[in-house]
């Protein structure tokens, strides 16, 4: 197995010029064994300096190649501004702008055909958990995008985020993590057995400096998607050196 560990910051609607700074400066300092991804506001992404150590990413894209979608950008246009990933089907854009699995993949679909890696964002809300139904969720939430296209999979990240563990400060335990991980990937071989050895599986979910460690231990977690630890360039660093 020869996954490329991967660190995704999600900053979501926060950070200015200062931070790109600081953040770029704790990472300037340290040598890490793993990709790092850095998803700002889209206003910010053409403000990074240009480095070979450090990716950047949209956190949403059109599912259109261009025309009258007033606020809206395309996945072109983010990767002239400088993105090379883009986050699909954040929960937040599921819950707040209402976006379906039909619309999700067709971003993935944008996504790739525009030379962007989508990061696809899945996972289950507290009562679907508390009704066993993670399962359920996730797999209808990967068929929606992947069982008519499995040739997507190999171009794409997962990133596996519980609703209930975003922004809570209640992170999934390494084990739970795991386990929902090991089940994404059996259920990827369905479509495509080799793509889903390659597929990196990251976790999302209040990761901070101190859970992430354990968490990075699991077989099947590739790396980790963080959102408010990120805004902290001294523990983002950190989280990034524990892979
Ligand atoms: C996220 O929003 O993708 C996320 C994982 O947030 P947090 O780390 O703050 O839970």
């Amino acid at each position: 197995m020869s996954r490329k560990a991967l660190i995704a910051a999600n900053w979501k609607m926060n950070g200015a010029k200062a931070l790109i700074d600081s953040v770029s400066g704790a990472l300037a300092k340290i040598q890490v064994d793993a990709e790092v991804l850095i998803c700002p506001p889209a206003t910010l992404l053409p403000l990074f300096p240009q480095t070979a150590t450090l990716a950047l990413g949209a956190q949403d894209i059109s599912a259109e190649v261009s025309g009258a979608y007033t606020g809206q950008l395309s996945a072109a246009l983010l990767k002239e501004a400088g993105a090379s990933y883009a986050l699909v089907g954040h929960s937040e854009r599921r819950q707040y702008q209402f976006e379906s699995d039909e619309l999700i993949a067709a971003k993935v679909k944008a996504a790739i055909a525009a030379g962007l890696t989508p990061v696809l964002c899945i996972g289950e809300s507290l009562t679907e958990r508390q009704q066993e139904k993670t399962q359920q969720v996730i797999a209808k939430q990967l068929a929606a995008v992947y069982a008519s296209h499995p040739k997507l999979l190999l171009k794409s990240v997962i990133a596996y985020e519980p609703i209930w563990a975003i922004g809570t400060g209640e992170s999934a335990t390494p084990e739970q993590a795991q386990q929902t991980h090991a089940f994404i990937r059996n259920t990827l071989a369905s479509y495509d057995k080799d793509a889903a050895q390659q597929v990196r599986i990251l976790y999302g979910g209040s990761v901070n400096a101190e859970n992430c460690a354990a968490l990075f231990t699991q077989p099947d977690i590739d790396g980790a998607l963080v959102g408010g630890a990120s805004l902290k360039p001294e523990e983002f660093a950190q989280i990034c050196l524990s892979i």
